[in-house]
């Protein structure tokens, strides 16, 4: 009796593992992105330099951006321009190249447009604050008609909860997904920054992806510095943001197609 209840319970783990392999083959994918670049020229220069296709998203009109953009290029990574957006507090100065309240629709082409020729080679867009700006719908579409006739995806960085943008994206057909982690902040330590990175394996572990942002602060340097050339032996593959979209974009459409194939079979 122990014996035969011992065997089915073998017998379903074995099946059970063999779904799970069967359905997750690849390996649980993590794509970064270093938000904030253009400021510090040090660790600018490093993040630019850490090893893969880390993205690295950039400020434009700083004193450094154009020439960190023509560096990450040339190393074969992501570059992201890193757009200034109203955030609720009123303290912090958006910019002319930025989107407020107050820009209009063709204020919104002409931002994008000197963001553009600011920052050299960009394939996408993430909002750099914008915890007011990205609440609102019609600032959000008129950005994203202007990414779609660009050929640029978005990620919303999301600074609030309330943020409409990566519904806005969708409903104008751009390339978008959100972010999932915050892998640092100002104050962090070398074991929180840890901490984090777990979490962001283990969110991709879970779901088979994940999305983090990072800031180019020495501490989080240092550390991605040293944990990135490891994360084969973790199981985990660092991609672009451009995979990671698409891969969330896949599981989407798979996710549909078995519903459809549920819903017919019954
Ligand atoms: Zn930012």
């Amino acid at each position: 009796m122990i014996d035969r209840k011992h065997h089915s319970f073998r017998w379903l783990l074995l099946t059970g593992l063999i779904a799970i392999s069967g359905a997750d083959a690849a390996p649980a994918a993590i794509a970064i992105i270093i938000d904030d670049l253009g400021y510090r020229y040090e660790e600018g220069n490093r993040a630019v330099a850490l090893p893969g296709p880390v993205a690295c998203a950039i400020i434009p009109n700083t004193p450094h951006g154009a020439s960190m953009a023509a560096a990450a290029y040339a190393s074969g990574k992501e570059i992201l321009l890193h757009l200034p957006m109203q955030p609720l507090d009123s303290e912090r100065p958006v910019g002319e190249m930025g989107i407020e309240l107050d820009t209009t629709r063709l204020g919104v082409t002409a931002v994008l447009r000197a963001g553009m020729e600011s920052v050299p080679h960009v394939s996408g867009v993430n909002n750099h604050m914008g915890s007011l700006i990205t609440r609102h719908p019609g600032h959000m579409t008129w950005l994203m008609n202007d990414l779609q006739d660009n050929n640029l995806f978005f990620i919303d960085s999301v600074t609030t909860e309330s943020s409409v943008a990566l519904s806005m994206a969708r409903e104008q057909g751009v390339a978008a997904t959100r972010r999932d982690l915050f892998i640092d902040s100002e104050q962090a330590s070398e074991d929180e920054i840890l901490r984090r990175l777990e979490d962001l394996y283990a969110l991709a572990s879970r779901r088979g992806n994940a999305l983090g942002i990072a800031h180019p602060y020495p501490v989080t340097i240092a550390v991605l510095e040293r944990e990135l050339p490891r994360l084969a032996t973790r199981g985990i593959r660092l991609v672009s943001v451009r995979q990671l979209i698409a891969l969330r974009q896949e599981q989407a459409d798979s996710a549909l197609t078995e519903r459809d194939a549920t819903g017919a079979s019954h």
